[in-house]
């Protein structure tokens, strides 16, 4: 039989045989891509984003609805004046279906990720995460039960929680910023049988995150012209512009990439700085300078990653060469009064980081760059937090270890190997 898909060296193109891999055998940088063996998408009657499971690197699915919606707004398109917007939402917004309770996209990486981890029964992920992906993971364990670790910043501890009890979660607190939060899970990975998630190296979290372009194509049945997203590592939109490449394969949805239209949140704008001066590397001096300041002032804070995948083959600058994309350095002040907009027209509170997108978007009709009658995805990455707590009780993930620093003393790696031993 053949197989549901292979795992392929985007440096080298080598076949990679370890499905669970996170590079090539040449330990190349590049991403490893998946090839599905289904050409064109047949869409199953399943939960969730496991409708989409013919382009997922999953065997089985598990009882979730995570998915995002597509749908217009006669409000928002009325205000940007773009006549064939549609929105699409990942977080909670019943009437319009989305039910997502940890209210961002984290949890369509999360879902397929943790569902792989069944067939791995020896072995437990570690993520660190400054918040919403941390969050999306919890819930998604504590509906599966699949066991995570996870590592946070002290100070996004009110970022964790689910709506369903968990029961198999480690949740460690780092003092210190995410950067932290990755220096510590990294050495964690010390501890036998625990292994990193992988970030944008994971093959499932960005298919998972390609079925907002999944979602889209399905409603409309054509691709978009324009992909409009506000990225920290850009994940996102590298599996949007895939899982784009794979319809323009199938041959019946379009035949050019849609641009991609990348925003992030003055005064960290890294990758924009880079784009626009056409450069594949990031120079830190002159594309971050004073990092730890800027990143203390912006409103989304989830755009704030200092090691995106930008250079690598495969990766952000590729994606936006591919796709002829533009990039948008929003301010606070723009993200706001985008947020406000956002709110006024749905009635429901766009996460700060979809609010920039919405700015961005304002500012590329502004410059023309998008015509009033193209067809356009706006990714609304995350939202609905008021409504979810007034529809569940939020329940706080309980912290196990708190650490006064970035480093887990050999007593707490013991203490962390005894939690594997037990529950894994
Ligand atoms: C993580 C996150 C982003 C950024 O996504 P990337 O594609 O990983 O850059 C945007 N919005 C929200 C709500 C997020 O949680
Ligand atoms: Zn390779």
């Amino acid at each position: 039989m053949k197989e549901k898909y292979s795992v392929v060296c985007s440096e080298c193109g080598e076949i990679v045989h370890d499905k669970y891999a996170q590079s090539c055998s040449h330990n190349h940088s590049g991403l490893l891509k998946t090839e599905y063996s289904k050409k064109d998408l047949v869409v199953h009657n399943s939960f969730g984003i496991f409708r989409f499971s013919d382009w997922l690197p999953v065997e089985g699915e598990i009882l979730v609805e995570s998915r995002p919606v597509t749908f217009h707004n006669a409000d928002l398109s009325k205000e940007t004046g773009l006549s064939n917007l549609s929105l699409t939402f990942s977080g909670y917004f019943p009437e319009e279906g989305a039910r997502m309770q940890t209210c961002s996209f984290k949890e369509l990486e999360a879902v397929p990720t943790l569902q792989r981890m069944i067939n791995r029964k020896k072995e437990v992920l570690i993520i660190a995460s400054a918040g919403n992906t941390a969050r999306a993971f919890a819930q998604v364990s504590a509906i599966s039960k699949v066991p995570v670790i996870l590592v946070v910043p002290e100070n996004s501890l009110s970022r964790l929680w689910t709506t369903v009890e968990s029961e198999n979660i480690l949740l460690i607190t780092v003092k210190g910023d995410y950067s932290d939060a990755i220096e510590c899970s990294r050495k964690i990975t010390s501890v036998e049988c625990v292994i990193p998630e992988g970030g944008a190296r994971n093959i499932a979290r960005r298919d998972g995150m390609a079925t907002v372009l999944i979602d889209y194509v399905m409603t409309k049945g054509h691709l978009p012209l324009h992909y409009v997203q506000a990225i920290g590592s850009g994940t996102g939109a590298i599996a949007a512009n895939e899982a784009a490449k794979r319809f323009l394969k199938a041959g019946r949805y379009g035949s050019e990439l849609p641009h991609t239209h990348l925003a992030q949140n003055a005064p960290f704008t890294p990758m924009v700085s880079a784009w626009r001066e056409g450069r594949r590397d990031l120079i830190p001096d002159i594309d971050m300078p004073d990092a730890r300041e800027s990143i203390a002032k912006v409103y989304a804070d989830v755009l704030t990653n200092r090691n995106p995948p930008y250079s690598i083959r495969g990766g952000v600058f590729d994606t936006m060469t591919d796709s002829n994309g533009l990039a948008y350095a929003v301010t606070n002040e723009e993200a706001r009064s985008a947020g406000k907009l956002f709110t006024d027209c749905l009635g429901v509170d766009p996460d700060p980081a979809a609010a920039v997108s919405l700015a961005a978007l304002l500012q590329a009709v502004d410059s023309h760059s998008i015509k009033p009658s193209d067809s356009v995805l706006l990714n609304v990455t995350g939202g609905g937090y008021s409504r979810v707590k007034e529809d569940f009780t939020l329940i706080p993930v309980p912290v196990t270890i708190k650490l006064p620093s970035n480093e887990p003393g050999i007593e707490v790696l013991k203490d962390i190997s005894g939690w594997v031993k037990e529950n894994v």
